[in-house]
């Protein structure tokens, strides 16, 4: 670890006995003194006045499959931004989401906890967000996100000082937003960026960017020449979505690939703003005092398991949906590993910000900062646990590295009419021999079977007892739901 980080935690800790000192607070309160004069203040004590905390901006790109991104190897050269961002910081080639669609993801990734144990809670508010740790930090912090599940109605805005939702339900899941408002999301974290700088504001900020690019509907042509699909249309639209979903559509080989190209130049739109934003920060000399964290919540389904699911996401656990990109960029930190293999899980994005600033009184997660794995330490592969399914039986995964074992419990038990068929209740896949998960080997290994249910089990326990689901969507307006009922989603 090189020496700012060191510095930088003592301050931290310095600042944090300070704040909590009942003295302390007593004499703030009472005096009114202007917030910046009592930072300037805090930072003299500490006798840190020299040393800026990081900033850290967490970048969540929507539907992001990491093998259609060229720093992940893929033939287009969807990312130029994003690979030049990589070059500079550590890849983590296993990314995995705790859940294939975007509430679950997202509640994992920004609380740090496997979600089906703390739905509940979450909905009540009494989950501990990374916003509002680093807010108790001194941190100011901002979220501009594309809206929908990740929204205040969903508790996504605890923490933050700012936060900003472009969009609404019935937009989101239509053809409304072609380009899920990325430009009024981009603009609102340009802004606020600059009037930070304009405010000479001196503490650190926390920025939490997210679009719902490149999520479906996919209009960008930028990877297809004159090419028309009469039946697809120009775009990939919601509506074309459907038809494939119930049947009335099934796509030829030549209209699945234009279809992926359409997907393919949604990437290389989103990167271009994830290009804008990176030179945004070092226009304004922000670049080298902070972190900055690009994931995705979930992938997307090519035909490679369900047909009549593609092109989609929320339906099942096979890598295609669970794996997504992290990358970790920490300029003044020197990590030798710039390419992880080992496995890294969306849980542990909060545990890694945490450590990476120096913060020791986080509240507790269920993931493990990566920190170690960056500085090429030899671990045991983390287990990776993915759940939640939106669409059919419910499933749950567990991933170690070698094994992905998939359990569901009730094949029966088919959430929003999405029927997908006979299904096995046990599959396991090895995953260095079959990448694709294409041959369950279950039956002739009953005692791997037995091995991950009983890690299961023990999971479970430990999240003691689950409760029941609540209703995700209890804030909808009457009209919005009528409008999810009418495309099949509730
Ligand atoms: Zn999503």
């Amino acid at each position: 670890m090189l020496e700012p980080l060191n510095s930088h935690r003592i301050f931290l800790k310095s600042r944090h006995w300070k704040l909590r000192s009942p003295i302390f607070l007593s004499w703030i309160s009472g005096t009114g003194v202007p917030c910046l004069c009592i930072l300037l203040l805090l930072s003299l004590l500490s006798g840190c006045s020299n040393r800026e905390p990081y900033n850290v901006i967490l970048i969540s790109l929507d539907t992001l499959r990491p093998d259609h991104m060229s720093c992940y190897g893929y033939q287009r050269q969807t990312t130029p931004n994003i690979d030049q961002m990589a070059s500079s910081g550590a890849l983590f080639l296993n990314g995995l989401s705790s859940s294939s669609w975007t509430l679950p993801a997202h509640v994992s990734m920004l609380t740090g906890k496997n979600s089906s144990a703390i739905q509940n809670s979450f909905a009540r508010g009494e989950v501990t967000m990374l916003a509002e740790v680093l807010s108790s930090h001194g941190y100011e912090t901002a979220a501009f996100t594309g809206g929908g599940y990740i929204s205040k109605d969903f508790g996504f805005s605890k923490g933050f000082d700012t936060f900003f939702e472009a969009g609404n339900w019935a937009d989101i899941l239509t053809d409304q937003a072609e380009d899920h408002d990325l430009e009024k999301i981009y603009q609102g974290s340009r802004g606020w960026l600059k009037e930070r700088q304009t405010k000479k504001d001196p503490r650190p900020f926390f920025l939490f960017f997210h679009t719902y690019e490149p999520h479906v509907p996919y209009t960008h042509r930028e990877f297809l020449g004159d090419e028309q699909s009469v039946r697809i249309g120009p775009k990939f639209t919601v509506e074309a979505l459907f038809r494939l979903r119930d049947k009335s559509l099934t796509p030829t080989e030549q209209e699945k690939k234009y279809i992926t190209a359409l997907y393919d130049g949604d990437i290389r739109f989103t990167d271009a703003y994830v290009g804008k934003l990176l030179h945004d920060l070092d226009s304004m000399q922000l670049g080298r005092r902070t972190i900055v964290i690009l994931t995705s919540d979930h992938g997307e389904e090519f035909w490679e398991h369900y047909p009549e699911r593609s092109a989609d996401h929320g339906h099942s656990l096979y890598d295609n949906l669970i794996k997504i990109p992290l990358i970790i960029r920490a300029p003044g930190f020197r990590f030798p590993k710039k390419v992880i293999a080992s496995q890294a899980r969306s849980i542990d994005i909060f545990p890694t910000i945490l450590d990476l600033l120096g913060i020791e009184d986080g509240p507790h997660v269920d993931g493990e900062s990566l920190l170690p794995l960056m500085h090429g330490e030899n671990r045991p592969e983390r287990l990776a646990l993915s759940e939640e399914t939106e669409f059919g039986p419910e499933r749950k995964s567990l991933r170690d590295g070698v094994y992905k074992f998939i359990y569901i419990p009730d094949p029966k038990k088919i959430k929003r009419n999405a029927d997908l068929g006979e299904l096995n209740q046990f599959e396991l896949f090895n995953i260095k021999n079959d990448p694709d998960e294409k041959s369950n080997i279950a039956d002739e290994n009953p005692s791997v079977i037995d091995h991950f249910s009983q890690l299961l089990v023990q999971i479970m326990q430990n999240a003691h007892a689950l409760p029941a689901p609540p209703d995700h969507r209890r804030d909808i307006s009457p009209e919005t739901r009528e409008k999810l009922k009418s495309l099949g989603y509730l």
